[in-house]
Formats: structure tokens, sequence, C-alpha cells
């Protein structure tokens, strides 16, 4: 079976084990189902995910100028402390960053190697997980805002990873830990601002199961702009990461706006 698109991050629905999937524009392949099949992957161009054009990929699936102009990769996106829609005030598009911004977000705690402190959007919450390929995770608080979620991360950040060591998480190396026990230590840590949400914050602990058959011992990237083909058998999902056999594994996210052709063997 052939498929051909440009990558986009995989979907995902939460179950047990999570249920992946790739969408291209006119098929999917439900990656659950193919697993311990061989695959063929060939890079055949790029497709910039913001304008559509050709041009070669900078970073997050969008060209160099898309990059540096698409209210979409404001710099608040990876430093939620720099949000300032709540004030009224434009990074590069003020309509689309009060609309994504003024709306609640959570901070949460989360073990993919170690433990980490992250923040997203209340509506991405268990995909924000899986993305990172999340064992385990808790919220922490949920406020009303993007800038309050940001100054929350930035007063706990000191205590924890903020990155995940993604050779650990690939591995299945997860630190043996009591979530709960670390979140309910975090209450006076807060910023005051935030504290009075604390108490009314979700504290069940989320678990996160992949479909894996085989976690690789050894480790090597698949860099499809070296090698733009590559043949090998699929032993599982996690993260946005697809492993195989030989100990390859191919992060789909950074290989957005990538064409490929698919083939199942
Ligand atoms: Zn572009």
């Amino acid at each position: 079976m052939l498929y051909e698109g440009v990558l986009n991050k995989m979907q995902t629905e939460f179950n047990t084990p999570i249920e992946y999937y790739l969408v291209f524009k006119n098929n999917f392949i439900n990656i659950n189902q193919i697993i311990d099949r061989d695959i063929k992957i060939d890079f055949t161009g790029y497709e910039c995910l913001n304008c559509g054009q050709h041009k070669k990929i900078f970073r997050q699936g969008f060209c160099y100028e898309c990059f540096y102009s698409s209210a979409q990769v404001g710099d608040w996106i990876m430093r939620p402390e720099l949000s300032k829609a709540h004030l009224g005030i434009e990074d590069r598009d003020l309509e689309y960053e009060t609309k994504v911004q003024i709306q609640p977000h959570i901070v949460y705690l989360a073990v993919a190697s170690d433990v980490k402190v992250g923040v997203t959007r209340k509506t991405q919450v268990p995909t924000r997980w899986i993305d990172q390929g999340a064992s385990k995770a808790i919220e922490i608080v949920e406020v009303p805002n993007r800038y309050l979620a940001g100054i929350t991360e930035v007063a706990l950040k000191d205590m924890f990873t903020d990155k995940t060591n993604w050779r650990k998480m690939l591995q299945n190396e997860v630190l043996e830990t009591n979530l709960e026990e670390i979140r309910n230590s975090l209450k006076d840590k807060l910023p005051d601002e935030v504290k009075p949400y604390f108490d009314q914050t979700n504290s069940a602990i989320f678990n996160l199961d992949y479909p894996v058959l085989q976690f690789p011992k050894k480790i090597t990237s698949l860099n499809l702009d070296k090698t733009p083909s590559y043949q090998g058998k699929l032993k599982g999902v996690k993260g946005q990461y697809l492993l195989f056999e030989d100990g390859t594994v191919f992060n789909i996210r950074t290989y957005e706006g990538y064409m490929v052709n698919i083939e199942v063997i």
C-alpha cells in the first residue's frame, strides 16, 4: 500500500494503548495497525504548512519567511510568560493571540524520562503529553490565560527540567516518582496571583500507554535530508517518534512540511 503526502505531526486518540494516525490530504494511516510491518519512507520535496509553497522547511513545518512572520510561531509560544494579549498588546496578530492566549491553560508535571514542568492549553490535554511521550502526568494548576501559566512555569522551572531526555524516553527509562506528592509540595511556590487556582484544579494522575512491541537499545535518528530513503520494520510509536527494529527512530515533528511517499510492505 502506497501513501503520499506532507508530514504533519501524528494525530492521536487517548486510548489503551494510544492510537496514532498519520493524516494526509486524501488518506491516512492508522499506525497501530502497521506495527510489525516493513515500511519504506521516501523524501520527495517540501511543502510549507503555512503558505503551501515548495520552499525549504526552516522550522516547525514552516519556510523561513513564514516562520518569522506567522502569528502561529511568535516567541510567546515557546515562552508563555511573554504573552501579552491579556493586556491588549500585540506581538504579530492581536486577534489570533487573544484567541489562543486568553483561554484556560494548564501547568503540569509530566514524566517522560525525568519530571518536567510544562504549559499547555486545556484543549490540548492529554494530546500535549502524548506528543512528549510522557508516561504519567498531573495538572498542577488551571489558570484562565497563557501569561499566568507562563509565570507559574518560570517560578517552578528551577526545581525541574523543562526538557525531555528523548533518548531515555524512547528507551522507556522512566523515573519512578510520586507525582501527587510533588504536586502538593508546590502550592507555596506558586506566584501569589496563581495560588487561588490551585485547590480547584483536577489533580488526578493520567497514565499513558504507548503501542510499542520493542524499545530500541541503541538509537539512531533518521535524518531525511541525509538519508532520503529508509526501510525498516516498525516496532512501535512513542511521543511523535516511529521506532524501528534496527534502532532507527523517526521524529515526525522534525520533518513536518516534508513531502514523503510511505509504502507499507
Ligand atoms: Zn511558507
